[in-house]
């Protein structure tokens, strides 16, 4: 089964594919068992990976980015997982974070940090979600209360990717803390060497074991004023809603590219084992089975390929990009499930990809926003 090129893709983005493959089979897949038993990846990686230009791609050139658009970023997160190479966090930090401080950043920002974030010399994570609040981000209690040219905040945030890592973090904070909801909420850049700012544990995961996932505790900590993304506060809220769609057109992508390696591993592996003295292949439900995954495969690359077509011309509504994630990683879970039975026990089995496969996925459905969340944007726009 030869693996989906998208109708997207033209001769420099077959280039990045090749070089983002090469870069993952050499620098991430022979660290990946290990990185997982660490829960996180060596920090010389994300130097690598600024080194080949693999990192922000779709930033300004004069900013240090690669001058690309969303395509760039798309083929390196689907050569990411056609590698088999999950926890690294680069496309979270290139195709979600950094265009906070690119779209809505004051220059000054933009100069700081993204040159360093482009060349892998700052890993960026970003923070929502809170221990009491996920879903419903208009009630985060995390605060930042003005005093003087200062910001001073407190709170604690959870399940933040790149958390142990990360040097810097764009915090989802109150300004505002008696304002309505969405007014009050602004987005504050956090040096991670800014006293009280503590990170608690690199929680543990049934999936995604070699990307961090950690506690964030912000304990009065100070920063400038002119650590406010923008320069406007109360604007946090519809920064994150509009960066919200590129954020689960990235999941959709991860979804599609996941879709097909489950197809294509247990393909191979049907094949080649047998029970009743013929492949497993042979039996009508193997065929069944794959014949219904393949079709979802087809699907799945077909409506991914319409939605980053729209994107690419700035026409991917906010309804249309729910939908995107919560169909496409709703059958990235049943096709992993459907395959690992048919590899038996050794599906169950870590050192099988299906396995991985199987676990990595179950978490497309929740982050990014639950697939429930989805409908309701969805439904409110019927
Ligand atoms: C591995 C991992 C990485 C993550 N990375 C990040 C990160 O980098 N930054 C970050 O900020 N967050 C991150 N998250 C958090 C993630 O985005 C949240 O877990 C998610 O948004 C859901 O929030 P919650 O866990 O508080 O669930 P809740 O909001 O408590 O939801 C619980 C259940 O209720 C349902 N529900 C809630 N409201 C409604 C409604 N209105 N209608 C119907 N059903 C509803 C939900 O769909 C869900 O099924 C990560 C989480 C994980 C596990």
């Amino acid at each position: 089964m030869g693996l989906h090129r998208s109708s997207w893709m033209d001769k420099d983005l077959d280039a990045l594919a090749d070089l983002a493959r090469r870069f993952f089979e050499k620098e991430c897949v022979p660290h990946e068992e290990r990185w997982g038993k660490q829960q996180f990846v060596d920090r010389d990686v994300w130097r690598k990976a600024g080194e080949l230009g693999l990192l922000c791609l779709s930033i300004p050139e004069e900013y240090g980015g690669g001058g690309g658009t969303f395509a760039h970023e798309a083929v390196v997160a689907i050569e990411q997982i056609r590698s088999m190479a999950p926890s690294f966090g680069g496309v979270l930090h290139s195709a979600i974070i950094a265009h906070y401080i690119s779209s809505y950043g004051t220059e000054q920002q933009k100069r700081a940090w993204l040159p360093k974030m482009a060349s892998g010399d700052v890993v960026s994570a970003i923070a929502m979600t809170e221990p009491g609040t996920g879903s419903d981000l208009q009630s985060i209690k995390t605060k930042a209360v003005r005093d003087g040219d200062d910001y001073v905040i407190s709170g604690a945030k959870t399940f933040i990717s790149n958390g142990h890592t990360a040097d810097v973090v764009v915090v989802a904070a109150k300004t505002d803390p008696k304002g309505e909801g969405a007014k009050s909420v602004s987005l504050i850049l956090v040096e991670a060497d800014r006293d009280g700012f503590r990170r608690g544990r690199n929680l543990e995961k049934i999936g995604q074991h070699g990307q961090d996932t950690c506690e964030l505790f912000f304990d009065d900590v100070r920063v400038p004023q002119s650590n406010l993304v923008g320069d406007v506060e109360g604007h946090g809220f519809i920064q994150l809603m509009q960066q919200l769609p590129q954020e689960r057109l990235v999941l959709a992508v991860i979804a599609a590219a996941s879709i097909e390696m489950s197809v294509d591993v247990t393909l191979t592996y049907t094949k080649e084992r047998e029970a009743f003295g013929r492949p497993i292949f042979a039996f009508q439900n193997t065929q069944f089975v794959l014949a219904e995954c393949d079709t979802i495969s087809s699907i799945a690359w077909s409506f991914l390929d319409e939605c980053l077509v729209k994107h690419l011309s700035g026409e991917l509504d906010v309804p249309t990009a729910a939908k995107a994630k919560w169909w496409l990683t709703d059958q990235q879970v049943k096709v992993a499930d459907e395959c690992l039975q048919l590899f038996g026990g050794y599906g169950y089995m870590a050192e099988y990809p299906i396995s991985r496969l199987y676990a990595d996925s179950r978490i497309q459905k929740v982050y990014g926003g639950t697939n429930e969340i989805m409908k309701t944007i969805i439904a409110k726009s019927l």
